[in-house]
């Protein structure tokens, strides 16, 4: 009890060296972005090792980051998820969920062949590219896949389909460099969480150079992502600074922030408040706030309490259209 009620007394004692009191503190207003935060796939990958955790008890095994943010994994660590690479990591004895990225077909087989209890986060949205490429194969078609090398969700893209039928595009000057088996017999399909910018003009390249280049039959950018860059784009133009709350490793988390530095406002992508480097920020009128899709809400606030310790601060929520989509838990986990 003493050290808690010490604290109180340290922030007052270190009160007389601070420049303003709380009543001459600077303005500031602060525009947060909406939507921003946990998609539908974030959220439901949660849940399910929430829930694998209830059903089979601690320790659960999870293969990579359930999501590509340190809050959410740590959390989920003091539940009782153990996170590891690779499946020969997890014992014969325990289960394993897979990351809402998506894997290579070979580690559902590999689980099935040592059989282990394993449960599937893989987002529902990049299920869909998954099936998408085995159709195209099917087809015939060779697919030029845009995305980030390395990405989890492009290995695991990769890994839906034989080596060799799927090239990986990164920019618009890959296109030109591209050698394709048969011009006339191709498709592309997109990660997910790209710029909706930067695809568009890759696609537009692919387009030019290879006219009977097939579509996805719809946009593979997943509606979170798109979703939250044009809410940087609205508020953009209005701030001084952008504050992106978002893993380095989040892919869609990035992109906010070149959306926003492309709208002229300088981003920082950070973790979280103890994050901030206040000189950067220095004195702006207006700074805005989002989060990329797998950073939770708590951290948006601790954020905006970070900035009230030095500004005063007049706060401004976005308006939007609430996001609706909802995707279904494994039926093996609520039955
Ligand atoms: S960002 Fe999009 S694809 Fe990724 S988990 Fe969220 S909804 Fe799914």
């Amino acid at each position: 009890m003493a050290a808690f009620y010490g604290k109180p007394l340290l922030w007052l004692q270190a009160m007389p060296y601070m420049a303003c009191t709380v009543d001459e503190l600077p303005p500031l207003r602060v525009l947060i972005a909406a939507p921003r935060g946990f998609c539908a796939g974030v959220d439901r990958a949660i849940q399910i090792v929430e829930l694998a955790l209830e059903r089979f008890g601690a320790p659960v095994y999870v293969r990579h980051e359930i999501v590509h943010n340190r809050f959410v994994v740590d959390r989920l660590k003091q539940l009782g998820a153990v996170f590891v690479d690779e499946l020969d990591e997890v014992p014969d004895d325990r289960p394993v969920v897979f990351s809402a990225h998506g894997v290579p077909k070979s580690v559902p087989a590999e689980a099935q062949d040592r059989k282990l209890t394993y449960v599937d986060a893989t987002c529902p949205l990049v299920s869909k590219v998954h099936r998408q490429a085995e159709r195209l194969i099917a087809d015939g078609r060779h697919i030029l896949f845009i995305g980030h090398a390395g990405h989890p969700e492009v290995i695991g893209t990769f890994g839906q389909v034989p080596p060799g039928s799927m090239t990986l595009v990164e920019t618009v000057a890959d296109v030109a460099a591209l050698e394709v088996p048969d011009p006339d017999n191709l498709a592309f399909l997109t990660q997910t969480t790209l710029s909706v910018d930067d695809t568009a003009l890759v696609v537009a390249a692919l387009q030019q150079r290879f006219p009977a280049i097939r579509m996805p039959r719809s946009e593979d950018i997943c509606y979170a992502t798109s979703n939250r860059q044009a809410a940087v784009k609205a508020i953009a133009p209005d701030c001084d600074r952008m504050l992106v709350i978002g893993s380095p490793n989040s892919s869609n988390s990035l992109r906010l922030a070149e959306v926003a530095e492309r709208m002229g406002s300088p981003a920082r992508l950070i973790e979280r408040a103890a994050n901030i480097d206040w000189d950067w920020l220095g004195s702006p009128k207006t700074v805005g706030i989002t989060a990329g899709a797998s950073a939770p809400e708590l951290l948006v606030r601790e954020v905006v309490d970070a900035l009230r310790a030095r500004f005063a601060v007049t706060e401004e929520q976005a308006d939007h259209n609430p996001e609706r989509m909802v995707f279904k838990l494994p039926r093996e986990l609520v039955a």
